[in-house]
């Protein structure tokens, strides 16, 4: 009986950990919506991965009508559809909580994130 194995990996490079969660931003032309996928990443990616998207939806050029959410995170699901994923609210405030801490917010002495 063949099953469909439906795995997916962690796309931050060097991770070969099961991808977990789904961070993407509500994308929508007024027209036509669905999802922009920044990554898929297991939970020890997942910080860095939602801080580099949360940037890279912040530096993204749209055209008058285009709509682009801030990236929320997905709990993925095999089989289900984009727009049927669970989205993981709690999460996103708790990460988005601890990023609030920029370095330039810190004392002098801690390490800097510049990569
Ligand atoms: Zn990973």
């Amino acid at each position: 009986m063949a099953r469909f194995a439906y795995v997916v990996y962690c796309t931050n490079l060097g991770c070969s950990h099961r991808a977990e969660y789904k961070i993407a931003s509500r994308w929508s032309d007024g027209v036509t919506a669905e999802l922009k996928t920044y990554g898929l990443v297991c939970a020890e990616c997942l910080p860095q991965a939602f801080r580099e998207s949360i940037r890279k939806q912040a530096e993204c050029r749209r055209a008058p009508k285009e709509i682009l959410e801030p990236p929320g995170i997905y709990r993925l699901a095999p089989g289900k559809g984009d727009l049927e994923l669970e989205r993981l609210f709690d999460l996103e405030d708790q990460l988005r909580s601890s990023m609030n801490l920029a370095p330039s917010d810190l004392p002098t002495g801690q390490d800097r994130e510049e990569a």
